[in-house]
Parts: C-alpha cells; sequence; structure tokens
C-alpha cells in the first residue's frame, strides 16, 4: 500500500514539473506585444487586455500615406519593431489631399493593407486611421465595412474613425460617429474604436459632458503638440477623465502645433509623466522625411529603414529612446 502512494506521489510531482516547465517555455512568438496581451477592451477609463490587466501602449504613426507611401511597407514596420520597440504603429491614411482616398481608395487600401499585414506578422497593435479634417460619412462608412471585413477578426487592429476634426462640432461628430460605428460593429463587435473631438481633439471636455451611449470599447482621442498645448489641455482631460471617458492619445510630439520650431524638452517630460501617471496610451507624430521637426527621419535620401542616430532628426532619437525605455 504505502508503495502504492510512494508511486502516485512521484508521477503527480513529474506531471506538476513537466506543467511548469512548458508554462515557463512559450514559443517563440508568444514574446510579441499581441501574443502577450491579446484581444483588447475597455474597461471604465482603462485599456485592458486578455488578462484584464491594465495597460498602455506606446509607439509611432507613420506620415501621410499620400505623402510619404516609401514607409508603408513590412520592412519599415518590421524595423521600428526591432530596432524601437514600437508596441502599436498607426497608419495615416489621408483622405482629403490631392492623390489621398477621395482621389485614389485603391492606392490608399493597396498601402493599408501593408502596414497591418505587416503589424499582424510582427505581432504589433496597429491603429486604421481616417486621417481626414472635415466629414466624409459616406467615404468613411464604406472604408471602414472594408476594413473590418478584411481584418476585424484581429486581435491587433484599432480603428481611429475620424483623425482631428477642425471645423465640425460635437454634436455633428457624435452624429456622424452614430453611422460609423453601427457599421464597424455590424461586421466586428469588439476592437477599439477610436473617436476624435472638436478642434484638433483638444475639446474633450465636451465629449465629457455629453458622451455616445450605447457602444462598447469606445475610446477619445486628444492629440497635443507640447510647444503650443500645456496644463489647459491636461486639465481638460483630467476633466474627462473624472468622468469616466477613456482617452487615447493617438498622435502627439514635442514642438509646437504646425509641426515645426524647437522641442519643448520640459513640456514633453511633464506630459509623458501624465500619461504613464494616468496610463494613457502614446502614438508620437511622425514616421516621415518633411524639413519640419516632427518629421523625425533626416531628409529624403535616407532608406525607409535601418536608420543609424545620424539619419534621424533629434525628435526621431528622443522618441526612439522613449520608446526603448519605456516598452520592455
Ligand atoms: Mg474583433
Amino acid at each position: 500500500m504505502k508503495k502504492y502512494v510512494y508511486c502516485i506521489l512521484m508521477v503527480t510531482m513529474l506531471l506538476t514539473v513537466a506543467c511548469r516547465s512548458a508554462s515557463i517555455n512559450p514559443k517563440p512568438n508568444s514574446k510579441t506585444v499581441v501574443a502577450r496581451h491579446g484581444k483588447l477592451r475597455v474597461s471604465g477609463t482603462a485599456l485592458v487586455d486578455a488578462h484584464a490587466d491594465t495597460l498602455a501602449l506606446h509607439g509611432v504613426s507613420l506620415g501621410w500615406h499620400n505623402w510619404w507611401p516609401r514607409f508603408y511597407t513590412a520592412e519599415t514596420i518590421n524595423w521600428l519593431k526591432k530596432d524601437w520597440n514600437v508596441q502599436v504603429v498607426r497608419a495615416a491614411i489621408g483622405v482629403e489631399p490631392d492623390q489621398a482616398y477621395l482621389q485614389n481608395p485603391e492606392a490608399a487600401l493597396k498601402q493599408l493593407y501593408a502596414v497591418v499585414d505587416a503589424a499582424i506578422a510582427a505581432g504589433v497593435y496597429v491603429i486604421v486611421d481616417w486621417h481626414a479634417h472635415h466629414l466624409h460619412t459616406q467615404q468613411a462608412k464604406e472604408f471602414f465595412r472594408t476594413v473590418a471585413h478584411k481584418y476585424g477578426r484581429y486581435p491587433n487592429v484599432i480603428y481611429e474613425i475620424f483623425n482631428e476634426p477642425m471645423e465640425t462640432s460635437w454634436e455633428e461628430i457624435q452624429a456622424y460617429a452614430k453611422e460609423v460605428i453601427p457599421v464597424i460593429r455590424a461586421i466586428d463587435p469588439d476592437n477599439i474604436i477610436l473617436v476624435g473631438c472638436p478642434n484638433w481633439d483638444q475639446d474633450i471636455h465636451l465629449v465629457a459632458d455629453n458622451p455616445i451611449e450605447g457602444f462598447s470599447n469606445l475610446m477619445y482621442t486628444v492629440h497635443f503638440y507640447a510647444g503650443t498645448h500645456k496644463q489647459f489641455l491636461r486639465d481638460r482631460a483630467e476633466y474627462a477623465l473624472a468622468k469616466g471617458i477613456p482617452i487615447f492619445v493617438s498622435e502627439c510630439a514635442g514642438m509646437n502645433a504646425d509641426g515645426d520650431g524647437p522641442i519643448d524638452q520640459k513640456e514633453w517630460t511633464i506630459w509623458k509623466e501624465w500619461m504613464a501617471q494616468h496610463q494613457i496610451s502614446w502614438i508620437a507624430w511622425s514616421i516621415a522625411d518633411k524639413n519640419e521637426s516632427c518629421s523625425m527621419i533626416a531628409d529624403q535620401q535616407v532608406p525607409a529603414n535601418g536608420w543609424s542616430d545620424k539619419q534621424l532628426k533629434p525628435w526621431g532619437k528622443m522618441v526612439r529612446q522613449d520608446l526603448k525605455t519605456i516598452n520592455k
């Protein structure tokens, strides 16, 4: 009888050891950010992962697809993941300018697909950004229907339905959102949807007083350029957070609101600490080679990936260092 008990004990111990070693030896791809966190959702004001843990994502936005198509490739996305530790990339699908979505939807979708496919393969999150400044409701519905059909089943994808409203009231944005969101939800019931707010995503207090009702997994975007937007915007965002509004900073940078001028290091640091304190995700603008301080790539002669320090502008070097520090 004793022998029998001893045998059972031995088998149990061996099984325990075997199970433990299986769980501490994950498959290679389980190290990607999407494999670790999986499907995202919103709980209260927080972004939470598949294990119900709060998380904040940090990454970069590509520049407008119609002006900087050369960065809309798997090679660029893979480099940003490997060398910058991005957890999320944003595909800024231009809508209004010449040769952007309204004029050439086929080219826009082709570039978008290259980025989203690369993000899925690399295991990073990806924001599909309708990079518009004005309402184009029918075209947006068609665009998001197409994207949700193609990618709605992937945990990687986040929809951003209106980049920066310029002259659209919160009531008009709400009416637009109530048309676009059901189109996405009919196909994809759960991925995160980001909604913009008036005045280049600064009037978040208007959202706080009158949020959109009836949909889950919505977050609202705040955009800031630290040289211009300072404590007043953090005050508005805190007012919104206190009223239960989930915030995602889907675009930010350290210089003036026109994307140029000197980097305000002090204010950028205050913003970073504020976002960390509130566990707010942020995306830095942008991977582009324009002659302006917010475009992170030095110039047009620099290749589309594999950058050395010299091939990045000061803002690019700063963001890369921040991401490498924050995204473990
Ligand atoms: Mg889904």
